[in-house]
């Protein structure tokens, strides 16, 4: 049997996970990509049981050092996850231990997610590559500041679970090797994981290859001339591309276009309210109004003391790589 490439796929390039340069490529795993990998997906209508393994959150000490709870940090994995079952004909099933799996479940693939250090946060490619014989397949380790930047990271993961590779390897991508090299050593990758995690492409003969989505949750975020403000992908949003591609994928959760609409519309909505929730301190604010062109929908504005200095409609939003702290349109 032709013996499939392996991904070990690691932190959404968006953000500082802190041990990007503790990247290894591990033997074993399974490399898929919207590009998604061919024989990565799980069968349509699959519940798939996730846990948190070893009270990890809490043994990691992370919820305190981020100031929140473990039970807040369970509730945004629910809703990461929950982010693509609305599009998916896949579900997700959360089980506070991995104990209370049924048995005739808990042999199958299923997630098992660790907050203990683990080089990273990362996540295996689809079910063929989860199995019980692995202590944990999702790595979720100091995720983020802020519940915005966590779940973001979560729902890239998640879409790594469904078999989506990373956008930036797609065959299409308008991100060139050499810039690609570049951004390699501004996060920390190694030679082995820049080719494997950036460089690499994918192709048909792997991957189920849908069209290229720049600004795709799998997409790092890619300092590149090919972008208007210098950089290419790294939303950080679950965006309409993303919710056509798994839609095209796990097909059957709508009857209608205006349904598919209708709840994507709704999950934007959610995603910007957390984005300004997390960024409010900075006086930085996005919107979607109806006055902004389709071409650039989302509306950035900046404020001083409550006055606004800057309001513009841009065509997609994007985040700095390191943190909040430096989101590249307030500065
Ligand atoms: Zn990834």
């Amino acid at each position: 049997m032709k013996k499939l490439s392996v991904l070990l796929v690691m932190c959404l390039g968006l953000f500082s996970c802190g041990k990007q340069d503790n990247i290894a490529s591990k033997e074993g795993f399974l490399s898929s990509d919207i590009v998604a990998l061919k024989g990565a997906n799980w069968p349509l209508g699959y519940t798939i049981p996730v846990t948190i393994i070893d009270d990890s959150i809490r043994l990691s000490g992370f919820a305190h050092s981020k100031r929140t709870t473990v039970a807040e940090l369970v509730e945004e994995v629910k809703e990461s996850m929950n982010t693509w079952s609305k599009f998916a004909n896949i579900n997700f099933e959360y089980y506070s231990s991995p104990d209370d799996i049924p048995e005739e479940l808990s042999v199958r693939p299923h997630v098992r997610i660790t907050f203990l250090e683990s080089k990273g946060n990362w996540a295996y490619v689809g079910p063929t590559y989860i199995n019980k014989k692995i202590p944990f397949n999702m790595s979720l380790e100091g995720i983020g500041n802020t519940s915005f930047t966590r779940k973001a990271t979560m729902v890239h993961e998640f879409g790594h679970i469904l078999g989506l590779a990373h956008e930036h390897q797609h065959p299409d991508r308008i991100v060139s090797d050499d810039e690609i090299k570049a951004n390699c050593k501004r996060i920390g990758f190694n030679e082995v994981g820049c080719e494997s995690q950036m460089l690499k492409t994918h192709s048909s003969e792997t991957a189920v290859i849908l069209p290229y989505v720049a600004n795709s949750i799998m997409h790092y975020e890619i300092e590149s001339s090919a972008g208007t403000e210098g950089v290419v992908g790294g939303s950080g949003f679950f965006t309409q591309g993303d919710a056509v591609a798994v839609t095209h994928l796990y097909p059957g959760r709508f009857e209608s276009t205006e349904q598919f609409e209708k709840t994507y519309e709704n999950a934007l909505a959610d995603s910007i309210d957390e984005f300004n929730e997390a960024v409010q301190t900075k006086n930085c604010f996005i919107a979607k109004p109806s006055y902004c062109p389709k071409d650039a929908p989302f509306q950035i504005a900046l404020k001083m003391n409550g006055t606004p200095l800057m309001k513009s409609c841009v065509k997609s939003i994007r985040l700095s790589i390191n943190s909040m702290n430096s989101w590249k349109f307030c500065h």
